[in-house]
């Protein structure tokens, strides 16, 4: 079993000017509340802070960024190796021409959503919706109602493992449903969005509708990582799950939700191991009801407890 010693990676990486932190809980850092730590966590100042880093971390360690978490499960025994999370030196939020929007990674979807709102531009009210970050959205292909991250892309720019400096066009990304297929060592670290001319007042109620419809059918105030799996070609996730009798399933504090099938919820003191498990319960099940197998969504990091069992 690999186990974490942050002191001693931390002796082997430069000094950046930004937080370099050993052994760092991530659970708060998560929507699930669970899991363990970072061996080391970087939060660089900057974009040229980053790339200094990565180029001058040794090729062995496995590095991973993370955004706020909300589409991530985090194992109990936590991540070995450099976890990155980005902050303050990506939060930028700046008006282009031609109805678009420039974002740091870091900045919440919401906020583009309510910045292009504020400047009457159209197009980019599902952001509303979606818990996370331009970072996340990017690399998800983030999408509700119709729309994803595909459709408002200009351009990403992006920092390889070596340090090196990439912008990628919306071809590059190569985005299918929930899915990006731009190199999986990207660190994105700007947008360029494209939105459209719109009117304030149509923008401002679509935005509220967005809010209420998540509210009356998604957990929305929940310890969960939103949706658990991609809905397969024809089918809704959360309707096999429904059909093979499994709303409100629970394994300990882990359970599947009650309002909406796909989202697993931490009713509190649940493990990430309980959480992994109970989302391979509901694979096994679905899989011998209807045939169908479900893919994670959620993307899983991390060791399991010392002498738990693999899930
Ligand atoms: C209540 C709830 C509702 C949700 N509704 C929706 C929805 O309607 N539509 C939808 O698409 N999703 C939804 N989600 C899932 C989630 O919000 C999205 O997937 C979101 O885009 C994840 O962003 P994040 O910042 O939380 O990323 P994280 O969960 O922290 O990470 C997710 C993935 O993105 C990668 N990543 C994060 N930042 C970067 C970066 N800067 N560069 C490269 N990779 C990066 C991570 O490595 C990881 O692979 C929902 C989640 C919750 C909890």
């Amino acid at each position: 079993m690999t186990r974490l010693d942050g002191e001693k990676l931390l002796k082997r990486l430069p000094k950046p000017r930004g937080r370099l932190d050993a052994n760092m809980p991530l659970a708060d850092l998560t929507w699930f509340r669970v899991g363990g730590p970072a061996e080391v966590l970087f939060s660089p100042a900057d974009e040229a802070d980053l790339a200094y880093l990565l180029k001058e971390t040794p090729d062995d360690i496995p590095v991973y960024v993370i955004g706020v978490g909300s589409n991530l499960l985090v194992r109990d025994g936590g991540v070995p190796g450099m976890v990155i999370r980005l902050g303050k030196g990506f939060g930028d939020v700046a008006l282009e021409g031609g109805y678009r929007i420039k974002a740091g990674t870091a900045v919440p979807d919401v906020r583009v959503a309510r910045f292009a709102l504020d400047h009457s531009i159209g197009g980019l009210t599902f952001l509303r919706g979606i818990p996370g970050t331009i970072g996340g959205a990017l690399r998800m292909n983030g999408g509700a109602y119709g729309r994803e991250t595909k459709d408002i892309l200009v351009e990403a720019r992006a920092v390889d493992r070596r340090g090196s400096l990439h912008v990628l066009s919306n071809t590059d990304m190569q985005y299918t449903y929930r899915h990006c297929g731009a190199p999986e060592d990207l660190i994105f670290t700007q947008a360029l969005l494209q939105g459209e001319a719109g009117n304030k007042d149509e923008i401002a109620r679509a935005m509220d509708e967005v809010t209420e419809r998540r509210e009356a059918t998604q957990p929305v105030k929940s310890r969960t990582g939103g949706s658990t799996f991609k809905n397969p070609p024809g089918h809704k996730s959360w309707q096999l799950i429904d059909q093979a009798g499994l709303r409100g399933f629970s394994i300990g504090p882990a359970k599947v939700s009650e309002l909406h099938c796909n989202f697993l919820i931490n009713e509190g003191g649940a493990t990430a191991a309980q959480i992994e498990e109970l989302g391979e319960t509901i694979r096994h099940r679905v899989k011998d009801k209807s045939g169908i197998v479900l893919d994670w969504e959620i993307k899983r990091i991390g060791i399991p407890a010392e002498g738990a069992d693999h899930a």
